[in-house]
């Protein structure tokens, strides 16, 4: 079972559940699962045996949905847990500790722009930002407290793609592992770990789980990384709050899964933020679908976006399987079978232009999301990145006249009708 189409509809659910032999992946309601003696207790507490204790630690229906994503990703592992956001966090606090230093792109998504900017140094945790275009930029930045490298697949807010091989060759000579946030590309049109990436995170709220209806994350793990040299002291030291375990040394033939396990173990254990199961079965409901709807998005966007170029009321454009676009070379590279459905172009008129064709729009809805399977735009400047001046705006790119683009699954004539007709109220 190689194929990813096939993975999506079974991977982590290849056997009917033993008891009602449920067909489709059961959606297990429960907080916490009982003993079958003390001895069974005292060795799942004990790491003896692997077994669900409590659902903020595991859950079978979570499980399928971990199974699922790594093998997408060709992990070795994943966690899944409350949100994009807190795969973020949990995979940087996972490996470094106060007085240390991540490198990271500085064209983020917003949440973990401000994570990154505010709340990890406010830890002790120094981000360095720098621009990913140039993967060098990683390299001058690393020092000897350097734990991780950071970037996403494709960034915000201009559809930038990095060079993740070069960069993940960087993180590698330094002895440090790659974490990518691939929520724009997902498994479907972009594997991370193939291209040199050691850890990949996702947002299930958006493409994965692709209906708009449940908030989730993960972290996939190769399992590949090497963290007994000593650079990842979370990892390779005994940990007190777990026994004394060191997660590097002494799994065994567990080692691939030291990483995922300790996030397990130490941060969603006692931090908390697990993903409900309900919001897991969604998401596996979602990803069944996945490669069919990042087909279409990718289309649809790639349509949308060669309809705008031509357009007399719109400045400029960017889909990064454009041609031309400063991205295409890397589109080709990375995402060759599309680069799915965000387009972001400037309207002519500026912010008011902007808003106004936001107004007008009827089939695409106007809100905060991205990875819908139904079309979504917004208006940066005056949402998103209002709070900041013109002038951070303007060195974030976020240009007054910038609008952005989620576009759905929809049939191409009406997206384009709707397109049209908003721009011919500007
Ligand atoms: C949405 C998003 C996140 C955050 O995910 P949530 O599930 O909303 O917490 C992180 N990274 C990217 C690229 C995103 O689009």
């Amino acid at each position: 079972m190689s194929q990813l189409e096939t993975q999506c509809l079974h991977a982590g659910y290849e056997q009917a559940e033993a008891t009602t032999k449920s067909h489709a992946a059961p959606l297990y309601r429960t907080t916490s699962y009982r003993f079958d003696s003390a001895e069974h207790a005292n060795n799942l507490f004990t790491l003896k045996e692997l077994g669900n204790i409590y659902t903020r630690l595991m859950n079978p229906t979570t499980d399928i949905l971990e199974q699922r994503v790594a093998a997408l990703d060709g992990g070795a592992a994943a966690l899944a847990l409350a949100s994009g956001t807190s795969a973020a966090f949990y995979s940087i606090i996972n490996l470094a500790s106060k007085g240390d230093e991540i490198v990271s792109a500085n064209n983020l998504y917003g949440g973990t722009y401000t994570q990154f900017n505010d709340i990890l140094p406010s830890m002790g945790i120094t981000v360095k930002m720098v621009d990913p275009l140039n993967p060098e930029n990683f390299a001058a930045a690393i020092t000897d407290k350097t734990k991780a490298l950071f970037c996403e697949v494709v960034g915000n807010p201009l559809l930038d793609l990095v060079d993740l091989q070069a960069i993940g060759d960087i993180a590698h000579a330094h002895g440090l592992p790659l974490i990518v946030d691939a929520t724009f590309s997902t498994p479907a049109l972009c594997r991370p770990l193939e291209h040199g990436a050691d850890i990949v995170i996702h947002s299930l709220t958006k493409w994965l789980g692709g209906h708009g209806t449940v908030i989730g994350g993960i972290v996939v793990d190769s399992g590949k990384f090497d963290w007994t040299t000593g650079k990842h002291p979370l990892l390779s030291d005994p940990e007190p709050s777990y026994w004394n375990t060191s997660f590097a040394n002494d799994l065994g033939d567990l080692a691939p899964l030291a990483y995922i396990l300790r996030m397990r173990l130490i941060p969603l254990r006692n931090l908390g933020a697990c993903i409900s199961p309900d919001n897991s079965w969604q998401a596996i409901q979602g990803i069944e679908t996945l490669p069919l709807r990042m087909e279409r998005h990718s289309e649809n966007g790639l349509a949308v976006a060669k309809h705008l170029q031509n357009h007399a009321k719109v400045e400029w454009v960017r889909h990064p399987a454009l041609e031309g676009d400063s991205s295409y070379e890397l589109a080709q590279k990375y995402m060759p079978k599309g680069s799915g459905g965000m387009v972001v172009f400037g309207v002519k008129g500026g912010a008011e232009a902007g808003r106004t064709f936001i107004e007008k729009l009827q089939i695409f809805s106007h809100l905060a999301n991205v990875g819908d399977a139904r079309s979504l735009a917004i208006h940066p400047a005056s949402t998103t990145h209002s709070q900041l001046s013109e002038e951070q705006q303007l060195s974030a790119r976020i240009t007054p006249d910038l609008v952005r683009l989620s576009v759905g699954i929809e049939h191409i004539d009406d997206i384009l009708t709707d397109i049209d007709q908003a721009l011919a109220a500007v």
